[in-house]
């Protein structure tokens, strides 16, 4: 009998499943909004026109070369992202408490982040939102966490933020315990705290002595502007928190798969910062020894050439745009059609997802019978809409809430 045999079958991963059923779905009218990727108005996959510009100078550099990379990553890149995420001129990096460390994508910082918490700093608990974005607790888990718990956020009623609930949990969570934000543009819901949330939020944190461990994986994505969106970690650093702030790449720049991301940490303590480096240097050295170097060297160039980095901007905004008219786009057809319910927060919510409210029982109604995929909590994927298929859309769901 096979050493295998008596392995059991893990859960399929739902959007994986969903976007396996809608590429073998022959109906031509589909629409994907379940997959966590930008698309144009033609429905297709963007690469940034300054990513393929920096690719195309990259390919005749002849002096560049395929050496490994120090296991911290490149420098001239996590320097920029860290410069990117707390402003070039933040104290912070002027007095060399913060520094960036390379990683492979968000997933990857949140991997290494919560290795260092579990293994080096011996933390146990971790808590991230109710809802989040389904890989958090995988993560922290598998990185050695004991435990795994929620914080209320969402609230059904008002579709948007239950801050009561909020600062309630973690009031009542155990000193040490990791909490982790969603820095902007939360996943799923698209509800962000407003900025004296924030500060309410800060100050349960410090008094209760909790870890922060902001997830960044949409700057300049929620608002299309990068400064706006990191807002909240910035005022944490500002309030002399110690920090961890895992960046992704990934949607900004359009680099999903080539796994770029970064680590910010910030410490009160410089010699102590230089140590934990060292730890982290070994945990990535027992993980992959060294990152890769394609999407590194691709935002380096953009984030330190002033005028990529205004083309990039311009992206940026493209992207944000584009996702604000869909918004307005789906909201102002429901309100048209008379569809039952308030959708004002399919405008109020900000970035690429949007809670619906739709109810596992409507999303499969609108799978089954309209060829719409979108997951079982209602949330969709606002990229997914475009001007073509607003009206499918629109009138599917009315159907489906009916
Ligand atoms: N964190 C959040 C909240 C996300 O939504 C995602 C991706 O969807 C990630 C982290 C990590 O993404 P990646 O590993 O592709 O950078």
């Amino acid at each position: 009998m096979s050493r295998f045999a008596k392995i059991e079958a893990g859960a399929p991963i739902e959007v994986f499943a969903l976007i396996k059923a809608f590429n073998e779905d022959t109906f031509p009218q589909k629409v994907n909004l379940s997959v966590g990727a930008y698309r144009t108005e033609e429905s297709k996959p963007w690469v940034l026109p300054v990513v393929r510009k920096v690719e195309e100078q990259l390919a005749k550099d002849y002096t560049l070369n395929k050496e490994y990379l120090p296991v911290l990553g490149l420098p001239s890149f996590a320097s920029a992202a860290t410069a990117m995420l707390l402003g070039a001129n933040s104290p912070a990096i002027v007095s060399g408490n913060a520094v960036g460390v390379q990683t492979l994508s968000g997933t990857g910082s949140l991997r290494v982040a919560a290795e260092f918490l579990a293994r080096t700093l011996g933390y146990s608990v971790v808590y991230s939102s109710d809802p989040t974005w389904e890989n958090h607790k995988l993560v922290f888990l598998n990185a050695g966490f004991q435990e795994y718990r929620s914080y209320r956020y969402w609230d059904e009623k008002t579709k948007g933020l239950d801050i009561d609930g909020m600062l309630q949990d973690l009031q009542a969570a155990p000193e040490n315990s990791v909490i982790i934000l969603h820095a902007c543009a939360h996943n799923p819901t698209g509800v962000d705290p407003k900025k004296e949330q924030w500060e309410q939020i800060a100050k349960v944190v410090k008094e209760k002595n909790l870890f922060p461990l902001f997830d960044s994986a949409y700057q300049g994505f929620a608002s299309g502007d990068l400064d706006n969106d990191a807002w909240a970690v910035r005022y944490f650093v500002e309030q002399n928190f110690e920090l961890l702030c895992c960046q992704s790449f990934a949607k900004n720049f359009g680099l999903y798969n080539e796994r770029i991301g970064n680590l910010t940490i910030v410490s009160s303590d410089k010699d102590a910062l230089t140590r934990a480096l060292s730890q982290i240097t070994l945990l990535i050295r027992g993980m992959y020894s060294n990152p890769p170097n394609h999407g590194a060297r691709v935002v380096a160039t953009a984030l330190n050439n002033p005028d990529l980095f205004d083309e990039w901007k311009g992206c940026i905004r493209t992207m944000a745009d584009r996702i604000r008219l869909m918004r307005s786009g789906l909201k102002e057809r429901l309100v048209a059609l008379g569809t039952p319910g308030n959708w004002d927060h399919v405008t109020n919510q900000i970035g690429m997802f949007s809670y619906t409210g739709l109810s596992a029982q409507q999303a499969e109604y609108l799978r089954s019978q309209y060829h719409i995929y979108l997951l079982r909590s209602g949330r969709i994927n606002i990229c997914g809409l475009t001007t073509s298929n607003l009206d499918y859309v629109a009138n599917a769901i009315h159907d489906a809430v009916s």
